[in-house]
């Protein structure tokens, strides 16, 4: 089969690999329809993680089964499925209470809970970017779509960062009526601010520096701060009279810089330590790694980010950090898309046939003008 190889940084493939097959009794195979480059894969794209050159990239999958194990018995051949990026046991100690993003069983690295396809530190799972993915735990972590093709590019947003949209809305405990700051207009603080708009928030600010990014969402109904235009806490705290947002969410992750183009991995951190209010609570789904090759000083790269903590312990305020567990919010975000209360799809900018990969790493990659979110379609 057809696939998305790493070779090193700056560098992926499409080349043949060997196909994915069942492998244990409990595995399903699925026939890839759609698969996205998300913003994390570029961290790995960029030589930024300490992924192994030959890895199939793709974790946000979605497509039809084509096989299934002996013992799989609520998955059937030829349902629709959605493939949520964390692979789980469902029986572990954290996948029993719904922690499925850290899962205790499936990922040998020393000191990591959580599994998932085709991610570096995250297991020896090949991803879907690519034409069949092979699943484990089929009946645990597969759900099921409306047969057809009608909302693909919804229902693809469902593997991944809608979820991971909500989860940090629900880290950063969000009632209905706060004001919510979101930092990062990239597809997962989009996410985000879809989610908090869903969940009754009286007003989402959204803060980037690209222009096509902040319009996206503005069709959402949420508030532009450009960054380029100053500084983002003064702007906040004069939307609010001074008082600051209620809760906020981090959606930009390690590789943070300033509109100067320098990196500074606390800065969202402590912006949002200064925007959200005395009590209020931060949500935080950007990606941070306990390893950066890539760093400017040596505590960054072991991880170390000193960001403010005596301001952040002084107004009593809560942090909620990690992957999303998708199972958590999947089937209902699906139930939103099919009613009509969700459209996720409205970040798509790009639909590429998988051969059309590589030029699609390197645009998204490069922050192209309108490239906001990429999908590939392997059977195109
Ligand atoms: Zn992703
Ligand atoms: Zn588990």
């Amino acid at each position: 089969m057809r696939a998305v190889v790493y070779r090193g940084p700056f560098d992926v493939e499409v080349t043949e690999v060997p196909d994915a097959t069942i492998e244990q009794p409990t595995d399903a195979v699925v026939r890839i329809t759609t698969t996205n480059i998300c913003g994390s894969d570029l961290h790995m794209y960029e030589g930024r993680t300490s992924v192994e050159e030959g890895t199939v990239f793709g974790h946000e999958n979605m497509g039809v089964v084509e096989a299934v194990g002996g013992a799989v018995t609520r998955i059937k051949v030829g349902d629709r499925v959605s493939v949520p990026f964390n692979i789980s046991c469902g029986t572990c100690r954290n996948c029993s209470q719904g922690w499925t993003s850290f899962c205790t069983s499936l990922n040998p690295t020393e000191g990591v809970d959580g599994a998932a396809y085709g991610y570096a530190n995250m297991g020896p799972y090949p991803g879907g970017q690519a034409e069949l993915l092979r699943v484990p735990f089929a009946d645990v972590n597969l759900l099921e779509l409306p047969p057809g093709s009608e909302h693909e590019n919804d229902f693809t947003m469902l593997s991944d960062i809608f979820p991971t949209g909500w989860h940090g809305t629900v880290l950063a405990r969000q009632q209905a009526g706060d004001d919510v700051v979101v930092f990062g207009a990239g597809p997962v603080g989009l996410m985000a601010a879809h989610s908090a708009m869903i969940r009754g928030a009286a007003r989402v600010f959204v803060v980037d520096q690209h222009a096509d990014r902040l319009a996206l969402g503005g069709k959402i109904g949420a508030t532009a701060i450009d960054l380029s235009a100053g500084d983002p806490v003064e702007q906040i705290l004069d939307a609010t009279d001074g008082r600051g947002t209620d809760c906020g969410v981090e959606a930009v992750g390690y590789q943070a810089h300033d509109a100067a183009g320098e990196e500074h991995p606390e800065l969202v951190l402590d912006n949002l330590v200064k925007i959200v209010r005395t009590t209020g609570g931060i949500g935080v789904v950007g990606v941070y790694m306990p390893e950066d090759p890539g760093a400017a000083t040596k505590d960054a790269q072991e991880g170390r980010i000193g960001f403010d903590y005596g301001t952040f312990f002084t107004k009593g305020q809560h942090m909620g950090t990690g992957q999303a567990p998708v199972k958590r919010y999947n089937r209902q975000l699906r139930d939103l898309i099919v009613a009509g209360r969700a459209t996720p799809s409205f970040i798509v900018s790009h639909e590429l046939a998988l051969d059309e990969a590589v030029d699609g790493y390197k645009h998204f990659d490069d922050r192209d003008k309108g490239w906001t979110k990429v999908l590939l379609r392997p059977g195109a």
